[in-house]
């Protein structure tokens, strides 16, 4: 999940909220507890655990070296397993990857922010890996479909995340009766309505709709396909969303450290088959060989999920095959232009033209752009420190991302993907304060772009979305995170993580963790130090002072006026 600089909080009414259940789930292991309704739902959770007996050291084969299961086979490891990695790149971190610019910046290609600062473990670890982290705060900027600046714009951001905020809210209160087909914009059509009744505000109206299209980039799917019955699912961990202007880098080196050290770690290694007979899993790679192991942790991406179901045998269940099928998977896409210096600085307040900036509509580069797709940017040139380089980062989703990365697929060179992203961009940075046509500071100097959906190996995309037509999103969520223990399979990945990191780098982190430990339970191991300090068991803390993390948007007490 990607996301703008924008914070919320909000008081929380925990024992009302399905993302608060569902976290509850993932405290199996803090006993302690004193919180009833919690325990409860400890007690029907373990009731439904698996018993293993085992004489031998059980073996455990992990497929996929993404940030679920790192995370997941460290939890093993930390258990007393035999653990062997299976990844098809020649890397670890999946999707959560970086790649150096000619100016010599690293930049993350996947994941950049960390969604939530309460109870966040990828913040903690941010934290102690003392990765630079920024936020822009308010800084945001609109460029209105003729391509001038809008002066209201603050005011029409403030009406399109009011609306965001009670869409969370009715869709969390009534996703039981919300027909799945009705969508975000159609509410977002219908709340324009209430606020701007009279015909004066047409104007407004078709801009506040454009705006609302921002939406598309935080779940990289357009507004007209995300289901507003499942909207809930979409909520964050409380806080704000933080860049991690140091990138992911050590903090993904601080995950996979662990496995590096004490796994059996096989890169290059794609898995073709997976065959589960009599409580043996044999596992068949492209490299010809065939592996025996007494569970397999699955964490190959949703849309590869999608796309590869034929891999296992016996096939999966018919509901587990549905929930594959209905959860959606998303697009997004970054490019990164770097310009000699940051030209649109040069003002007299220094910090004017940076954060967010959009281009909503543009009516006026038909000729690039003939669908009129919004443009949106992050200045990575106000980063702290050394972080900071005269970078525009723009964020492309759904079918917009796809024509992009056809085009680029259709460039062998180099040099002509950096002339056609140019020639794309420039209708846009064009219209940056102090822009000068033929001028050298202000033509980009390098361009770098990600073409996920292109990537079998990331499934074709980004992340899971909640599209309209979704009928049983949350169980499906559920049906997925559940896996097929009685075949000694399971699976983890960001699409099975709790409700409320959904999509997320820490979704997926938490997932791995969590199958980490329903594994170790079902063998009935403790950790042999006691776990680390990162376990989501312990992020949670019912007996703490502090208020749990799962307040958000559903859980908003809006002024409804
Ligand atoms: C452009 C983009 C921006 C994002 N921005 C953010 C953000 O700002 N904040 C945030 O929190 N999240 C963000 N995300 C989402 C985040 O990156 C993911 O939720 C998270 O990295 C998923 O981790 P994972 O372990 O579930 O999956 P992955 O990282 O995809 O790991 C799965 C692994 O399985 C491997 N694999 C696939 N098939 C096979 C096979 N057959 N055999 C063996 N191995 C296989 C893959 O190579 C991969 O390494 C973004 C994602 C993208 C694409």
């Amino acid at each position: 999940m990607d996301a703008y600089p924008m914070s919320y909080t909000s008081p929380s009414r925990r024992h009302s909220s399905r993302i608060y259940q569902d976290l509850a789930r993932y405290r199996l292991s803090n006993r302690a507890c004193t919180d009833v309704k919690i325990q409860q739902l400890v007690v029907d959770f373990q009731s439904k655990l698996l018993t293993r007996s085992h004489s031998t050291t059980p073996e455990i084969c992990v497929v996929g070296a993404g940030l679920a299961g790192l995370r997941c086979a460290d939890i093993l490891l930390q258990h007393g397993f035999k653990v062997t990695v299976l990844e098809a790149r020649d890397r670890v971190g999946g999707r959560a990857h970086q790649e150096t610019l000619p100016s010599g910046h690293l930049v993350d290609l996947g994941p950049n922010w960390i969604h939530g600062t309460d109870h966040n473990p990828i913040l903690d670890l941010a934290k102690t890996t003392k990765t630079a982290m920024h936020t822009w705060g308010e800084k945001f900027k609109v460029f209105g479909a003729d391509g001038n600046l809008l002066g209201e714009g603050r005011e029409y951001n403030d009406v399109m995340w009011k609306i965001i905020a009670q869409a969370f809210k009715y869709s969390a209160q009534n996703t039981s009766t919300i027909n799945p087909n009705e969508s975000l914009k159609d509410f977002f059509e219908k709340k324009l309505l209430e606020e701007f009744p009279g015909q004066a505000d047409l104007d407004k109206k078709e801009i506040l709709m454009q705006m609302a299209e921002l939406w598309g980039a935080f779940v990289g799917s357009p507004v007209y396909r995300q289901s507003l019955k499942f909207f809930w699912l979409e909520e964050c961990i409380d806080g704000e969303n933080l860049f991690a202007a140091g990138t992911y880098k050590e903090i993904l080196a601080t995950i996979a450290a662990p496995v590096l050290a004490g796994a059996k770690l096989e890169l290059s290694t794609k898995v073709t088959h997976i065959k589960s007979c009599s409580g043996v899993i044999s596992i068949s790679t492209d490299n010809g060989r065939s592996l025996e192991f007494d569970e397999v942790v699955v964490t190959t991406p949703l849309g590869w999920l999608k796309k590869n179901k034929h891999v296992f045998d016996p096939p999966l269940p018919p509901r587990l095959s549905t929930a594959i099928d209905s959860i959606g998977y998303g697009s997004l896409e970054k490019i990164f232009l770097t310009f000699p210096r940051a030209f649109w600085l040069d003002t007299p307040d220094k910090q004017k033209f940076t954060g967010s900036i959009q281009w909503l509509s543009p009516q006026y580069a038909k000729e690039t752009n003939p669908a009129c797709w919004n443009q949106e940017v992050v200045d990575l040139s106000t980063l702290p420190g050394s972080c900071a380089h005269p970078t525009l980062l723009f964020y492309m989703y759904g079918d917009q991302s796809v024509a992009m990365a056809g085009e680029l697929a259709l460039r062998n060179e180099r040099e002509q993907r950096d002339k056609y992203l140019v020639e794309f961009f420039k209708p846009y940075f064009s219209r940056l304060p102090n822009y000068k046509e033929g001028s050298k500071d202000c033509m980009p100097v390098s361009c770098l772009a990600t073409t996920w959906v292109l990537d079998d190996l990331a499934g074709n995309g980004s992340y899971s979305t909640f599209r309209t037509g979704l009928l049983e999103g949350d169980r499906d969520i559920e049906i997925m995170r559940d896996g097929l223990p009685d075949r000694n399979i399971w699976l983890a990945g960001e699409h099975t993580s709790p409700f409320v990191a959904l999509g997320t780098s820490t979704g997926a982190y938490w997932s791995g963790e969590a199958v980490g430990l329903r594994i170790a339970d079902a063998y009935g191991k403790t950790a042999r130090d006691g776990g680390d300090q990162h376990e989501a068991s312990k992020l949670t803390t019912g007996d703490s002072d502090k208020e749990v993390n799962i307040r958000g948007f559903a859980d908003k007490e809006l002024d409804e006026s």
